[in-house]
């Protein structure tokens, strides 16, 4: 896959990753928003309800004191009736719901009890008061008709009405725990899922970067064939190296060598055993050179080892333990060759970085010395 291919499908990868996590945030979030909608609506029904509910109760207990006072000849005719006909709209709204007045339609299942079943029978019971405090209204209040209205007002009455208000309140504190439950889970869902994200989406997508990070790395500093520095890197980290040395002096060695015709292992074998012989040499020369040393291909044929800590008699060694280590080597001719096998020789230039000497300067030393290597007979080390 090519760089630009590669870098197209990372960018659709990591768009892709972004997406699906802020969608599944997003569908949390409305999900959330609309649960805790429907619970908020919920609790104003409930607290409107409750409010009624308490509203009922007192007027049960005004049209009890104004038929009172009207028996006694003081009361007023016009605030009964009123009150009469708030306490039979409101009971009819508990009932049946009042959208204008925000009471949801119905008694809840919880409530229906209260209303329409004993002992309490709400429903005949506020009936049958409103039908006696009614025919005060046309017949006239007597202290018969107060008495009648008496023990509802003040007991049976009453009682039923507090437990239905009792009732509602209950519904109104379950319906606010259960709200706050909601909120709870919801929170709960929403570290959840983004911990989950964290861990399969923006985890493996890191990973992806970091990885595809280090190939890109890899292209731009390596010799792709070799896996060696390329020429470009090999300066940067021989520079930081001799930077280095300035401040706290060190010695530095360089080892450059070429394979010796080279052009005649092509021309014989052909390319791609050449760049079987370009591999296997590279990889000797990582083989004998040390952890701390640089390794890189410069050219063609040709590669150079920079030996950190080491002076002109290490780099030597080193050379002359490459050079054999090489000319012992051989790699497997094509078939049909006319032998079974190549062998191959390298000549070496090794310099030891004098001070003030530049990497630069140390290398056109040694590529001098690996050409006086070649001139002396191929297969050797020269070393200054
Ligand atoms: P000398 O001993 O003087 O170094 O002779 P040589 O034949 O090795 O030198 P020359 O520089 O004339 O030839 C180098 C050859 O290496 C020429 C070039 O085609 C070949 N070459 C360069 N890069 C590669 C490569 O990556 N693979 C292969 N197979 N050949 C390469
Ligand atoms: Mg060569
Ligand atoms: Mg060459």
């Amino acid at each position: 896959m090519s760089g630009a291919d590669s870098l197209k499908r990372m960018t659709v990868l990591i768009t892709a990753g972004y997406v699906l996590a802020l969608g599944l945030l997003a569908g949390l979030t409305i999900g959330i928003h609309v649960l805790l909608n429907q619970a908020v609506t919920e609790l104003q029904h409930a607290g409107k309800v409750v409010n009624v509910a308490g509203a009922q109760r007192m007027l049960s207990q005004r049209i009890y004191w104004l038929t009172e006072e009207l028996a006694h000849g003081t009361g007023d005719l016009e605030a009964l009736e009123s009150a009469i006909n708030r306490f039979e709209t409101s009971h009819r709204s508990l009932i049946y719901g009042d959208l204008a007045a925000g009471l949801p339609p119905g008694v809840s299942e919880d409530l229906r009890v209260y209303y329409f079943e004993e002992p309490h029978d709400l429903d005949v019971k506020v009936r049958h008061y409103i039908e006696l405090a009614r025919s005060g209204l046309v017949l006239g209040v007597d202290s018969t008709l107060v008495e009648d209205m008496r023990p509802m007002a003040a007991a049976d009455l009453l009682e039923s009405l507090d437990a239905a208000v009792q009732a509602y309140e209950n519904q109104v504190s379950a319906n606010v725990s259960q709200l706050q439950d909601v909120q709870s889970l919801s929170v709960a869902a929403v570290i959840i899922v983004l911990t989950l994200e964290a861990v399969f989406i923006f985890r493996p997508l890191v990973g992806r970067v970091r990885r595809y990070a280090g190939q890109l790395y890899d292209l731009a500093t390596r010799d792709a064939m070799t896996g060696l520095l390329n020429r470009r890197s090999f300066m940067e980290f021989a520079n930081r190296s001799e930077r280095e040395r300035r401040r706290n002096p060190f010695p530095i060695s360089m080892v450059m060598f070429d394979i010796d015709h080279f052009k005649a292992v092509n021309d014989t074998y052909g390319h791609a055993t050449g760049d079987e012989v370009i591999v296997r040499t590279a990889s000797l020369a990582e083989e004998i050179g040390r952890d701390a040393d640089l390794t890189a291909r410069i050219g063609g044929e040709e590669f150079v080892v920079l030996l950190p800590h080491t002076d002109l008699d290490g780099a030597r060694i080193m050379a002359e333990r490459l050079r054999s280590r090489i000319e012992a080597d051989m790699v497997d001719a094509p078939s049909g060759s006319s032998t079974d096998s190549i062998r191959w020789t390298v000549s070496l230039g090794a310099v030891e970085l004098q001070d003030n000497e530049s990497i630069e300067a140390g290398l056109v030393r040694a590529d001098g010395l690996l050409y006086e290597a070649k001139n002396g007979g191929r297969n050797q080390v020269r070393a200054a």
